[in-house]
């Protein structure tokens, strides 16, 4: 009652408050509704008709810039008109746009694409209609269904503005521009709140009309550019963002928005195939009537031989980078090799010098961002939010690339640690989520991540073994190549072929003289984890330095001016070659439970992923041991040799992860029927490689002494004091903690309902390791070492965490998608490790058996 009669109050006080505040504007309004009242009556007499004003009335006071869309800004008050030609209206444009500057919290930063997209003109009345079209469906012409093509399909009208004047002899309107540049009319920057998204999330405020202006405008035959700052304001702020962030009341997006001529050449389309990893733009054939009606685009340049009948011959125009004069002049030279690797393929497809590098002299009057330049980008921003990223955008009626970036971050050669996950010890391995993948990964490039972890590590090792000087520059110039050729790659319209490491045996990979000038996977489009040695006499190159056997087979495909439709099938009939072989970010492994192809993963390398992986156990135990020496540097802090320790821990994990997508893996072959070389399109992991697997994880992630480190590490894992930054929670290293989430990590994948399902399912297609005998292994790794005797704290841990996901597989919440085969294991498995749980051992042993027996027994209840 109390609480209620108090609330009561407050309510009551906010409702007097709220009155008091909106009584006197009330009276204020109506005070001034009366006045312009008066006024109005006063001018009633003169009813004379305005003459109507013509567009050089309207913009005597402007600057005009000529272009595809001619533009006038007032000199005073920089408020824009925009010229519309009659032979305009209702023609198709292009539209396009990115960011010229932001931040990494809103999620829109420097040089972020927006896809492009299609829109006209329409007049109607006195308005000008700004319509996006909708460009995702086919019809064949000649079909007579193609007459009710708009049916159930929208367009998406952006905008409609009066008409301002009309001029009848040059054929021109005038429209106010600002309506469609200001406001968010062409493209939604401010993220919308997801469901389930914490209050505290950083958010950004309402655009402020007031703030937002243009900045620059390039006007060209072609097209038409406007660079805009947007400004965010709100009067108070719960996150104020980053130290990016000046003042989370006011944040600054600057967009450049092009509109586009629709290009009038002879550009040819090519259509997707499913063995080869174009970007595409997809396209439904409504006219078709097989079960595959699609067109999809393929995402290429308008190469175009100079001479159509030389088997080599240099484009009319070849593709163009300039390299931003940001760019430390250190590497510029490894830069433009990466590029001009590429040309490598490009013969193979029958074009000379396709590709082509030139320097923005320092003194430039054009910026990056300038849609007619395609720029090899530096930068050395704030919580970048990757190493490297290679955008293009496309015409989406053709999917002929007409622009392309490649944005590149200075962190990437720094031993500063890009992102903390690795160090996030509180962080747990998250289950697969589609819609987070689409959103974040699909049009983005985490190979500057994989490659800076990769790059650390590599320095971490190369250190401890006492590598030279040059030795060590000779690592990061490979890693620079690599990283460079991979992200061209992207621009040439490829996406990743996580598949590709499969090319050499690690014999190879160990014989320099043999990889020498190679490439070490089938592409460069991979995420391969970095070549090292267990044997550092047999080290040879760390990364690819040229373009690969899938790279140049890609890029015929994709560029070769075929005469026939047979000279295509001929190339692409080769897809069954080993060092063909593709599979991209849609197949790979990386999160637990995604994807069923153990070969399609990240962070691997070699055609024996868990003999590879096991050697990078050995090599981090061997390292590890002499962190201390190498990385204590007399009068500086800890923090280098914190940093090495996490960097060796956090290879174990990523080898840990790569053997055990092995359990209950299928291999997946996307070869057409009756293609020559051929195998099924699913064959599961044979039962020896699935032995194997299980065996390495028992040894190196599931062992009493898995992640052994010696001891007097712990006592020096000191993160340097920086003001009040302890704040945030305890700075003491959370070893166990750590450790548990290495083999949680593991656990997710081999106890995932997907994989559970899948071992059943494909015991009756080849799986010979059946779902029994991989539990009852399993069962047997996590237990049977210790649990009749004293059971150490990590064992403790990793046994406590298992007992209770197979608790959670019977009663938890996700239990619904256990299938009832996997249940059954889950609680045979129970039982047993009830059985074994004897309380033996010293106290703190006993006290964990009672714990585990406590536990299955009280969820044993529950079990219905
Ligand atoms: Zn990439």
């Amino acid at each position: 009652m109390k609480m209620t009669s108090i609330k009561a109050i407050k309510l009551m006080t906010m409702a007097l408050l709220l009155c008091a505040f909106i009584m006197p504007q009330n009276s204020f309004a109506q005070r001034k509704k009366k006045r312009k009242k008066d006024k109005t009556e006063a001018a009633a007499p003169t009813p004379a008709k305005k003459k109507e004003k013509s567009i050089k009335d309207l913009t005597k006071s402007s600057k005009k810039i000529d272009g595809l869309f001619t533009i006038y800004q007032d000199t005073i008050t920089g408020t824009m008109h925009m010229i519309v030609k009659e032979d305009q209206i209702g023609k198709e444009y292009i539209y396009f746009s990115q960011v010229s500057n932001g931040s990494t919290d809103a999620g829109l930063f420097r040089g972020a694409y927006g896809g492009s997209k299609v829109f006209k003109v329409n007049k109607n009345f006195n308005k000008l209609e700004f319509e996006g079209q909708n460009t995702s469906f086919y019809f064949d012409e000649n079909n007579a269904i193609s007459r009710s093509k708009d049916a159930n399909v929208t367009n998406g009208k952006m905008a409609s503005i009066k008409v301002e004047a009309h001029d009848e002899k040059t054929g021109e309107y005038l429209i106010k521009a600002d309506d469609i540049f200001l406001k968010e009319t062409l493209r939604q920057l401010k993220r919308p709140r997801f469901p389930g998204q914490s209050p505290f999330a950083f958010s950004l405020g309402n655009l402020d009309k007031n703030k937002t202006t243009v900045k620059t405008i390039n006007n060209y035959e072609d097209n038409t550019n406007l660079e805009v700052e947007y400004v965010y304001s709100k009067p108070s702020v719960l996150n104020g963002g980053s130290a990016a962030i000046a003042d989370g009341r006011n944040v600054s997006v600057q967009v450049f928005h092009s509109f586009i001529a629709m290009p009038d050449n002879d550009y040819e389309i090519r259509l997707d195939d499913p063995r080869v990893g174009y970007f595409t733009t997809q396209v439904e054939d409504q006219t078709a009537t097989n079960s595959t009606p699609f067109r999809d685009l393929v995402h290429r340049w308008n190469l175009k031989k100079k001479d159509p009948n030389a088997a080599i011959s240099e484009p009319v125009k070849p593709i163009t980078w300039w390299m931003e004069n940001s760019t430390p002049v250190e590497w510029r030279e490894t830069i433009k090799q990466g590029v001009l690797e590429w040309n490598k393929a490009f013969e193979k497809a029958g074009f000379k010098n396709a590709m082509v590098v030139k320097m923005q002299p320092d003194d430039a009057t054009w910026d990056a961002g300038d849609i007619n330049y395609n720029v090899l980008r530096w930068t050395s921003s704030p919580n970048p939010p990757f190493g490297g990223y290679g955008p293009s955008f496309v015409n989406p009626k053709t999917g002929e690339i007409m622009g392309a970036d490649i944005m590149l971050e200075y962190v990437h050669f720094t031993n500063r640690v890009m992102y903390d996950k690795l160090f996030d010890l509180s962080a747990k391995p998250k289950a697969f989520d589609p819609s987070e993948f689409l959103r974040e990964n699909k049009v983005f490039c985490s190979m500057g991540h994989v490659m800076h972890e990769n790059t650390m590590f590599g320095q971490a090792v190369l250190e401890v073994a006492g590598a030279d000087d040059l030795e060590m520059a000779r690592m990061k110039k490979e890693a620079m190549l690599a990283l460079i050729m991979h992200e061209v790659g992207h621009t040439l319209g490829l996406n990743h072929n996580m598949k590709a490491s499969q090319l050499f045996s690690p014999e190879q990979l160990a014989d320099a003289d043999f990889i020498e000038g190679k490439c070490l996977t089938g592409s460069v489009m991979d995420y391969a984890g970095i070549n090292l040695t267990l044997d550092r006499s047999k080290q040879g190159q760390y990364y690819d330095t040229s373009v690969g056997p899938y790279d140049v087979w890609a890029i015929q495909f994709g560029y070769t001016p075929f005469k026939t439709g047979a000279e295509k099938e001929a190339l692409l009939s080769q897809s069954t070659k080993p060092e063909l072989i593709f599979g991209n970010d849609a197949d790979d492994m990386r999160a637990p439970g995604k994807a069923i192809d153990p070969r399609v993963m990240i962070g691997d390398l070699s055609n024996d992923q868990i003999g590879y992986s096991i050697d990078r156990f050995k090599l981090v135990d061997q390292m590890m041991g002499n962190i201390k020496t190498k990385f204590a540097k007399r009068g500086e802090s800890f923090q280098e040799m914190r940093r090495a320790y996490y960097i060796l821990s956090g290879q174990r994990a990523t080898a840990g992860n790569v053997i055990s997508r092995f359990i209950g893996g299928v291999y997946v072959d996307r070869a057409m029927v009756g293609q020559p070389g051929a195998t099924k399109p699913y064959t599961p992991v044979s039962l020896e490689d699935q032995k194997r697997a299980m065996d390495a994880l028992k040894t190196y992630v599931f062992a009493p002494d898995a992640f052994d480190a010696p001891n007097d590490l712990y006592n020096y894992l000191a993160m340097q004091r920086r003001g009040y930054n302890f704040f945030g929670g305890p700075e003491d290293p959370k070893i166990h903690n750590q450790v548990l989430n290495y083999q949680r990590g593991v656990l997710i994948h081999i106890l995932h309902p997907n994989t559970l399902q899948r071992i059943t399912d494909s015991e009756l297609y080849g799986n010979k390791y059946k779902l029994s005998s991989f539990m009852t292994d399993l069962n047997n790794a996590i237990f049977k070492a210790d649990i009749y005797g004293n059971v150490n704290s990590f064992r403790q841990n990793l046994q406590l965490e298992y007992t209770n996901m197979l608790i959670d597989m019977l009663t938890g919440k996700q239990s619904g998608r256990f299938t009832n085969n996997a249940k059954s294991m889950a609680l045979y498995n129970l039982k047993n490790i009830r059985t074994m749980a004897a309380p033996t051992g010293d106290v703190s042993s006993k006290a964990h058996k009672q714990h585990l027996r406590t536990l299955i027994d009280n969820a044993l209840k529950e079990v219905k």
